[in-house]
């Protein structure tokens, strides 16, 4: 028999609902904001990722699912959703019109690193992005929606973890100013680190190894080497939070693993999650456009981590959906053409119906019914032509209606459901 792909999940219909009850929150509250949807290929060309994420960082250089395709060319299947939109976004023209672009997006994404609680090769995120707005009101706002968005789901322990990486105007001081504080500890740092120290030292701030963290315990850290542009940009994102009453938390620590963030950026953590405690992550990429190829506009964005969300919706275990709807059961003659007639009636009525076909004991059918996910069923009893029953499964309790009663069968199935 086959197996699933090593770090990849099949998500199966009964662990389904909270997904589904979190896109559905994804979709409503990023309408309230002026978000609109966009969905562009799982595969792009391997240059967009190398190009747009850095060929220096992790992602890029051990985590991506890149293959030639039958012509030769390189393909990947996206790591992140920000660079795909990007390219969408000038490819599309939208660069030319005025105003701020929001979009968000929701889908699997891919990158080759050890799986673990939380973490796997094939992910899902659900991530925004918004084009054309350099005012640090675009942060704000943009962090304020997600962390209601988490509130309208109902999780609480989440923490909003602020920081700035900086801009090409002061970062590349305090990149000495940083490399020459760890001059002295090469030798201490881990092997990862070592590596980062020529190539991408800020990635030395976010490593998780207790002698890392200890080297940079006292810092030296980026907002105390801004410029006068990335300070302005930082106390305004503070202040406009403050106002709006968001709590968060300075995080000197968060410098993101991909290149193009410039000034904002955050994460919120979740409490309940243990060692992937981050539930999702973003920041401001004011270069990022231009890189590609296209004008100064700046951006910002967000993506969260679906899978991790889910888990902490469902503390762990899986949550048993509601059961809703009806399962009809008959014997006697003309069983099937019941089935089908009774079947298309109701739903056409907007009823969930669940049937199986060929003749069945009563018994075998009420089996059958307990593991349908419906609250009732509907049963033509041969004793009775002409007539039916509603039983609601979970307390037995029933009435009896004309068979052709459609409105009233609906009605007495959606009693208890607040319709
Ligand atoms: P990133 O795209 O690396 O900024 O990550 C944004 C969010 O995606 C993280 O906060 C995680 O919640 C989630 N995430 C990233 N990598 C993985 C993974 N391999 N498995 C599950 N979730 C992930």
């Amino acid at each position: 028999m086959f197996q699933v792909v090593k770090g990849t999940r099949d998500i199966l219909p009964e662990r389904i609902e909270v997904w589904q009850r979190a896109e559905r929150m994804a979709h409503e509250v990023f309408h309230l904001y002026g978000f609109r949807e966009i969905r562009t290929p799982i595969l792009e060309s391997t240059d967009l990722f190398r190009q747009g994420l850095g060929s220096d960082t992790d992602v890029v250089k051990k985590e991506m699912y890149t293959f030639l395709d039958r012509k030769g060319r390189s393909l990947t299947l996206r790591p992140e959703n920000t660079a795909p939109v990007v390219r969408a976004y000038l490819e599309d023209g939208r660069h030319r019109r005025a105003g701020l672009d929001r979009m968000y997006y929701v889908g699997p994404m891919f990158r080759y690193e050890q799986p673990q609680k939380g973490r796997y090769r094939q992910f899902h995120q659900i991530g925004v992005e918004v084009f054309g707005g350099k005012e640090p009101e675009v942060d704000a706002e943009t962090m304020e929606m997600v962390l209601y968005f988490l509130d309208r789901l109902g999780i609480g322990g989440c923490q909003l973890e602020l920081n700035t990486v900086g801009d090409e105007t002061c970062r590349p001081g305090y990149r000495k100013v940083l490399m020459d504080a760890l001059v002295s500890h090469q030798g201490e740092l881990c092997r990862d680190c070592r590596e980062r120290y020529r190539g991408n030292p800020l990635r030395i701030l976010d490593c998780k190894q207790e002698t890392c963290r200890t080297i940079l315990r006292d810092g030296p850290f980026l907002q105390d080497h801004l410029c006068a542009g990335c300070r302005e940009h930082f106390h305004a994102v503070q202040r406009i939070l403050e106002d709006l009453e968001v709590p968060f938390r300075i995080q000197p620590r968060i410098v993101r693993g991909l290149d193009y963030y410039t000034r904002t950026t955050f994460e919120v953590t979740n409490s309940t999650l243990g060692a992937q405690d981050s539930l999702l992550g973003g920041g401001r990429y004011d270069g990022l456009v231009e890189r590609f190829g296209g004008p100064a506009v700046p951006g910002f964005g967000f993506a969260i981590g679906l899978d991790r969300l889910v888990l902490v919706l469902s503390g762990g275990g899986d949550e048993a959906p509601v059961p809703t709807g009806i399962f009809l059961i008959a014997t006697g003659g003309e069983v099937s053409r019941w089935f089908m007639k009774t079947a298309r009636k109701l739903r056409r009525r907007g009823l969930r119906v669940v049937n199986e076909f060929g003749e069945k004991s009563l018994k075998a059918q009420m089996r059958r019914a307990d593991r349908s996910g419906c609250s009732h069923v509907l049963i033509r009893p041969e004793e009775t032509p002409g007539r039916v029953r509603v039983r609601r499964l979970q307390d037995g309790e029933q009435s009896e209606f004309d068979q052709e009663a459609w409105e009233e069968i609906v009605r007495e199935v959606n009693i208890g459901k607040g319709e």
